[in-house]
């Protein structure tokens, strides 16, 4: 599976915005289903932004459940995790992680991992971790006025307002994975 964009030889994540997609809105999101702080949209124009994920895109990928990379559907996939987040106790439920970034295609995500310098040394590092995801859910943080308010210029809070800001994955159950699973996987799947 390839990358929606490439830059400079690079796949680009679908979900990554775009140097002219920089302006931030209120809007109605559908991923969502509620307002939320919205960028603009123009993916592919100027430079991709790594690092800085796509508003609506970040959404979608996690409420619809596409991937990073390649943004086709996840569904009936092995899902991948590659996230800094760690696993944490969550009540009656045992360990979940809370992550922002997107899952990923198995495939998609041992691409990433040879593209992408940052995630080869963090993985290496034992900062970034590699799961291989059987059951999680999805969350959306709601943002304070205030912060709202340094994003989008002129937006005047309401007390009832409750904005969305990036989605999250909630990882309930999944096996701890290392690059050689990931890319030993991915080559016996052309
Ligand atoms: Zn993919």
């Amino acid at each position: 599976m390839m990358a929606a964009h490439t830059y400079g030889g690079v796949p680009v994540p679908y979900t990554v915005s775009w140097s002219a997609e920089e302006a931030f809105r209120v809007d109605r999101c559908p991923h969502a289903n509620r307002m939320a702080i919205c960028h603009e949209v123009a993916p592919g124009q100027g430079k991709p932004q790594f690092g800085k994920p796509h508003s609506q895109r970040q959404r979608e990928a996690i409420a619809d459940d596409l991937c990073d990379l390649c943004g086709r559907t996840l569904r009936n996939k092995t899902k991948v995790s590659l996230s800094h987040a760690r696993p944490r106790a969550n009540g009656a439920e045992g360990l979940a992680i809370l992550q922002v970034e997107p899952l990923l295609h198995r495939q998609c995500a041992a691409t990433s991992l040879r593209h992408c310098p940052s995630l080869k040394r963090d993985v290496a590092a034992g900062t970034v971790v590699i799961r291989q995801v059987n059951r999680h859910r999805v969350q959306f943080a709601i943002m304070s006025s205030e912060y709202v308010g340094t994003l989008v210029p002129g937006y005047q809070a309401k007390s009832e307002d409750r904005i969305a800001g990036h989605a999250k994955v909630e990882l309930l159950r999944w096996v701890d994975r290392d690059a050689a699973w990931l890319l030993r996987t991915a080559e016996d799947r052309p």
